[in-house]
Parts: structure tokens; C-alpha cells; sequence
């Protein structure tokens, strides 16, 4: 954001941000553009020095409570693909509205839609130049695939802690359910997870402050972070028996909580389609 910013969009949208004064969040997805980014139909129109929005975003985090959204718009649909831009939307002006009609199965009431009806701003609010939305939105996207990473596995360690307490607790055909071979292989399968997710991220991290390009490996880092972290939850639900399937116990919470993570920011699919993209891209080039 700091890189691309003009100093006016600095003052007036992002040095609020980090004071936290303001709120801000990233609109893309559409009703009917989810994996497929590029569809999108949300248009802003140049009139004069001003954009006009028109469509709508859907499932945005955060949006309920933003004062403003970066919001993937077409600028131009006569090109292949269409041009996109990033446009910064103050959610107060007139024609926007918002909606959190649905609960997430996270239970978790932050995500909404954000509707543009003729929506009104200046053409200075462009960010990063105006065509150049569409690779923004990708490069932030692959940092976040991997910032997603450390909420997984803190989720998914406090799962396997609880799970381990509960073992040496839960007392079952006359002892702790923890001498039981079955629940200590599971034990055993959740530790070796964290372990391999954990390595992974610090070693992913470590390559993104040294700026390598991120594409597959934080594709591959949500991947295995999410499907890994989602069965040391499912583990977890095992391990504590009726209190694990029990409505409002952390580690019933944290099951769900998971279950998302592997949809949001590329899917499951998505991450691998970008994985096998890279990894085959010098056959292709020999081809
Ligand atoms: C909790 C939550 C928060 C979100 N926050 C935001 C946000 O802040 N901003 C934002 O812009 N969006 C946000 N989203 C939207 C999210 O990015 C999309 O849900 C996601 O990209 C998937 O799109 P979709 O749900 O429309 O699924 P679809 O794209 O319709 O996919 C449906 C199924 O088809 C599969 N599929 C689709 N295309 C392919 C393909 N090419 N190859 C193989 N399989 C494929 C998918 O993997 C999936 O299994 C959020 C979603 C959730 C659930």
C-alpha cells in the first residue's frame, strides 16, 4: 500500500490506517466472480475527473465496520482481459450501501456485501495506476495466502493443546484415554503436523523478507498450512469425544474456524492450480 500510494492517498486514506483511526478493507469477489478474479463486473466510468461505480462486491471481510474499501473495478472492457483498477471508495458517500446478511460458519459476523449504485468519487482515487489493479490485487494476495498461515497454526496448536490436557484428564475402561495407542498415534500425527506446518512458514517467511517471488511457495505454504491445520482440528473434535462436538467449546469453535481457511484467498484448488502453474512453466517454455 505505502509503495503505491500517492502522498494525497497516504494522508487521506492509509496514514489513518496505521494510526488507527480508520478502517479499511479488499474488495474483489462478486456473486458470480469467485475463483474466476477476472470476471468481474463492478465498472467505475470515467466522467471528467471523476469515476462513476456501479455493481457490487460480495463476502468482504471487515466490511460491516471500514470507513473505506479498495475496490476492484473494470475500467475498461474493451480490452482482453478487461483493465481493472483499484479504487479507493469511502464507504459513506452517497449510492454505497452495506450488508452482513449472513453468518459465516466461523460464527463470526464480519464479512458483507458492498453495493456501488452510480457512486460518485474522484479519478485521483485510482490506486497504483489506473490498469494496474488486477496485478496489485494478485501480488497483495500471495502475502496474505502466506500471513494466513501463523492464524492456522495458532488455532490448530491450541486445539492439539487442549487435546493433549483432555488425554491425561478423560478417564475411560479404568484410566486416562492417553494410554491408549489410538489416541496417542493421533497425538503423534497432530505434533508432526504442527511441526512440518510450522517449519514451512518460518522458512516461507523467511524468503518473502528477503523478497523472493512468493507465487508458488505461498500457494503451496496455504495449502499445506490449511488442509494440515484442519485435521489436527478434526483430530482435536476426535480426541474429546461429545465435548468436542459440543456447540461453543473452543475446540468445536476452532474446527470451524479452520474449515474456512480453505476457501478464502484462493481455494484449496486455486492454490493448486498456481503451484502446478509455476512448477510447469519451464516445459512449457521448452514446448
Ligand atoms: C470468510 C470469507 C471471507 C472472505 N473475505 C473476502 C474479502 O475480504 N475480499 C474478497 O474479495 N473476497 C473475500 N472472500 C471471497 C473468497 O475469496 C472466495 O469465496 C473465494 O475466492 C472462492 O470463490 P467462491 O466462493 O465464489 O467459489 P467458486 O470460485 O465458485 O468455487 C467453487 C468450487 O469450484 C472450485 N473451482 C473453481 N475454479 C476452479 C478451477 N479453475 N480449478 C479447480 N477448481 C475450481 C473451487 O475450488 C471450489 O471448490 C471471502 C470468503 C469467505 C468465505
Amino acid at each position: 500500500m505505502l509503495k503505491y500510494a500517492t502522498p494525497a492517498q497516504l494522508k487521506q486514506y492509509f496514514e489513518p490506517v496505521i494510526r488507527g483511526e480508520k478502517s479499511t478493507c479488499f474488495a474483489l469477489t462478486e456473486t458470480h466472480s469467485g475463483s474466476d478474479a477476472q470476471s468481474i463486473k463492478t465498472s467505475a466510468i470515467a466522467d471528467g475527473d471523476d469515476l462513476v461505480i456501479n455493481g457490487g462486491k460480495h463476502y468482504i471481510s471487515g466490511a460491516p465496520f471500514a470507513d473505506f474499501a479498495i475496490v476492484m473495478c473494470v475500467t475498461d472492457a474493451s480490452t482482453t482481459p478487461p483493465a481493472i483498477s483499484a479504487v479507493l471508495v469511502d464507504l459513506d458517500l452517497p449510492g454505497v450501501t452495506v450488508t452482513n446478511e449472513y453468518v459465516p460458519m466461523s460464527g463470526q459476523h464480519i464479512d458483507g456485501d458492498i453495493h456501488f449504485d452510480n457512486v460518485r468519487l474522484p479519478r485521483a482515487n485510482i490506486f497504483g495506476g489506473e490498469g494496474n489493479g488486477f496485478k496489485l490485487g494478485m501480488s497483495r494476495i500471495n502475502v496474505n495466502r502466506l500471513l494466513h498461515c501463523p492464524t492456522m497454526l495458532g488455532l490448530a496448536t491450541r486445539a492439539y493443546e487442549s487435546s493433549l490436557e483432555y488425554a491425561g484428564q478423560r478417564r475411560q475402561f479404568g484410566g486416562p484415554i492417553a494410554r491408549f495407542q489410538a489416541i496417542q498415534h493421533m497425538l503423534a500425527d497432530m505434533a508432526a503436523a504442527l511441526w512440518a506446518c510450522e517449519s514451512m512458514i518460518t522458512h516461507t517467511a523467511a524468503l518473502a523478507d528477503a523478497g523472493a517471488d512468493l507465487r508458488m511457495k505461498a500457494a503451496a505454504c496455504k495449502l499445506f498450512v490449511s488442509e494440515r491445520c484442519f485435521e489436527v482440528a478434526d483430530k482435536a473434535v476426535q480426541i474429546h469425544g461429545n465435548v468436542g462436538v459440543t456447540r461453543g467449546h473452543p475446540v468445536e469453535q476452532t474446527f470451524r474456524k479452520l474449515r474456512m481457511f480453505r476457501i478464502f484467498t484462493g481455494t484449496s484448488e486455486i492454490q493448486r492450480n498456481t503451484i502446478a502453474r509455476t512448477i510447469l512453466e519451464p516445459l512449457q517454455q521448452n514446448a
